[in-house]
């Protein structure tokens, strides 16, 4: 396999997100990171089902996990994990980059995060280890501002600005407005395919 470190480690870029649906802000993010740290592959990792019952509405992880896979099939350096998929409960970060730790000994780890989320773990108490299992690379979102509080282990990249959200792809499907050129088209067909989002979808049930 390709080893392009120059300590003969594979470069693994982490894009975690709920992908719900994914779309081309996520897939700029990871594209331009991949170029500008050299790195080998970036996995994509849907996490798991955040609440057994909750007021927030998120689609069933296998939904997730499949429109992600769909969204990155044509490009041979993205990969989809079910890591956090498959792990019952609610997706912590610090589980997520142990599993691909311990899945991918021989790889550097790159966690890419948007300004919203680098903020959200910046803000946790107990993230040192989290420094000891990746280096962390925040990306530039319309909306938010990019801040890695001086740390050195936080690097930060400008990426062409997407306003594009899974929020607010949601609500265009609800309200019946194109989403084409937002997500992948086979994203777009997906949803359609399922029904996912639909103001009235309460049954979209995943395939089995
Ligand atoms: P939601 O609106 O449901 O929160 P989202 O669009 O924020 O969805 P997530 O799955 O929450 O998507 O995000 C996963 C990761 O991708 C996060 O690190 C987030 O900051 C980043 N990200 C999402 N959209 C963009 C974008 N347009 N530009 C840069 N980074 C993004
Ligand atoms: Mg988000």
């Amino acid at each position: 396999m390709h080893r392009s470190g120059a300590n003969g480690r594979l470069r693994l870029g982490v894009m975690g997100g709920t992908f719900d649906p994914i779309h081309h802000g996520h897939l700029v993010a990871a594209s331009e990171v991949a170029a500008e740290f050299d790195l080998d592959e970036v996995v994509f990792v849907p996490t798991g089902q955040p609440w057994q019952k909750s007021h927030k509405h998120v689609s069933e992880p296998e939904h997730r996990y499949l429109m992600t896979v769909i969204a990155t099939a044509s490009n041979p350096r993205f990969t989809v994990s079910r890591v956090d998929v498959d792990r019952p409960g609610p997706t912590y970060t610090i589980d997520t980059l142990r599993d691909l730790r311990a899945q991918r000994p021989d790889a550097d780890l790159f966690f890419i995060t948007g300004a919203d989320a680098l903020a959200q773990i910046l803000s946790w108490k107990d993230i040192d280890e989290l420094w000891s299992l990746a280096h962390f690379v925040g990306v530039t979102r319309p909306g938010h501002v990019l801040d890695g509080m001086g740390r050195d282990d936080v690097s930060l990249l400008e990426v062409p600005a997407m306003a594009i959200s899974s929020t607010d792809c949601r609500a265009r499907v609800a309200a019946n407005h194109p989403v084409w050129y937002l997500v992948p088209d086979g994203v777009v067909q997906y949803i359609a395919k399922y029904g996912l989002y639909e103001a009235a979808a309460e049954a979209d049930t995943p395939p089995s």
